[in-house]
């Protein structure tokens, strides 16, 4: 398979390619040359089989002519080693917990697979040098990367976050563990770190000195895996007698990677009635879908702060996806916003209602999901992180004590060490030069 540019002024690239390089010569986001599909026997037996099986069978169909069979399968298996269990909160409302990995969200999926799918191309085509991966974070990427790559032979990974713009437990997530993962505090905000890390792939110094890639959502070996566990929820709301036509899917979401990875699913033939994508005041898709013109601005900080992006990076695969038609977009499609206010209203209400307990993303995604789901529908919302990663405001705002589960004080018993960096790109630069 090859993977084209979404400004199509890149050279088709090769999957090994596209994942060391993360962005495309042009700067656009590689994008799979064909849409795969899935045999009508696996989406018919699909309710029967494990997450594992699952992921394995979504895995071959994208990457299946690249790396070798067995290889994929541990990869999957070892990336898809913990449960994703989804919940009924109330009736046809059901929680897909994405946070029971080693870092509690729902990146953990896509940074262990894709650091499994580095180490096989450094294994299996004999390619001896170091990948340096840049990491923009607002705080769970960088601790999902981080984990993800941790002790990993061959790869170093910088995580770039926003000095004071991420919770203590997520800060200890990444800046505690050493070994090849260095923390880099920068004096800015989300989108200057993400910034830096695209300046760093378009220089042409850098990249001779250093092999760079990204873990963000715009690399393919995040973002295409994050597509098996829908296909794991449809097999179980089969399982529970639903129609997987009746099912609609909504996704809390900032780069648009989680919402991105759904809809190739779908393209692929997962059987879905529709999207919703849930905003907080991060509103740029909410803005496009109404006005057509797509205006990013500004990150704002919200409680919800792993959706404060202003520009998010998977729009452009959106837009191709859909023949960049903002009325198949929308048919398909639509979005919600909420403000900080709103998302602390839907967690008290939705504890004192269902007695369950949602983190603030996972609030933007039930409280989408409720206000639109008619009653031919069942729906199902990402729960993206576990409550206790934001557990000062959950606990502020619910008045309900979280526990911290034992995997997070593990990191919280650590030493912090990160590097201060200015916002501008030299500086950036000759650090990475430096170490
Ligand atoms: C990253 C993240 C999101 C947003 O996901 P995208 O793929 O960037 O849209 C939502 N919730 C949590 C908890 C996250 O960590």
């Amino acid at each position: 398979m090859f993977y084209y540019s979404t400004n199509a002024q890149a050279p088709l690239a090769t999957l090994k390619k596209a994942v060391q390089k993360g962005l495309a010569e042009d700067r656009g986001l590689y994008m799979p040359q064909r849409l795969p599909s899935l045999s009508a026997q696996f989406l018919g037996s699909m309710k029967n089989l494990s997450l594992s099986e699952i992921g394995f069978q979504v895995a071959r169909a994208f990457f299946g002519e690249d790396v070798e069979e067995t290889a994929l399968r541990r990869i999957v298996d070892e990336t898809l080693c913990f449960p994703i269990p989804l919940r009924e909160v109330e009736k046809n409302i059901y929680a897909l917990e994405l946070f029971h990995g080693p870092t509690l969200a729902f990146k953990d999926v896509g940074a262990r697979f894709m650091a499994r799918m580095l180490q096989y191309f450094r294994h299996a085509e004999g390619d001896g040098r170091t990948v340096n991966v840049l990491v923009a974070t607002s705080g769970d990427t960088g601790s999902a990367v981080a984990n993800g790559f941790l002790g990993v032979e061959g790869v170093r990974v910088f995580v770039l976050y926003p000095k004071g713009g991420v919770s203590p437990i997520q800060e200890c997530q990444f800046t505690t563990l050493g070994k090849n993962i260095t923390a880099i505090e920068v004096d800015g905000v989300f989108d200057d770190c993400q910034a830096l890390v695209k300046s760093a792939f378009m220089d042409a110094e850098l990249n001779q000195h250093m092999v760079l890639t990204s873990a963000n959502s715009i690399n393919v070996a995040r973002f295409l895996p994050q597509s098996f566990y829908y296909f794991h929820a449809i097999a179980q709301l089969q399982q529970l007698g639903f129609d997987g036509n009746e099912v609609v899917c909504c996704v809390p979401s900032g780069n648009f990677g989680n919402l991105c990875s759904a809809l190739f699913g779908h393209k692929m033939g997962l059987p879905m009635k529709r999207f919703i994508a849930a905003n907080n005041e991060n509103d740029t898709f909410f803005r496009y879908l109404q006005s057509g013109v797509y205006e990013p601005k500004h990150s704002v900080a919200t409680i919800a702060n792993a959706m404060d992006v202003g520009d998010p990076s998977n729009f452009a695969r959106i837009y191709e996806l859909y023949g960049k038609d903002v009325d198949a977009i929308r048919a398909n499609i639509s979005a919600l916003r909420y403000s900080d206010e709103e998302i602390s209203e839907t967690m008290c209400q939705c504890m004192q209602q269902t007695g369950y307990i949602l983190d603030p993303h996972g609030a933007c995604g039930y409280r989408a999901l409720k206000e639109s789901l008619r009653r031919d529908e069942v729906g199902f919302f990402l729960e993206t992180a576990h409550p206790a990663k934001f557990r000062d405001t959950v606990q502020r705002i619910t008045g309900h004590e979280v526990p911290i589960p034992e995997r997070l004080q593990a990191f919280m018993q650590g030493t912090k060490q990160s590097i201060a960096c200015q916002k501008d790109f030299e500086a950036f630069k000759d650090l990475l030069l430096r170490t």
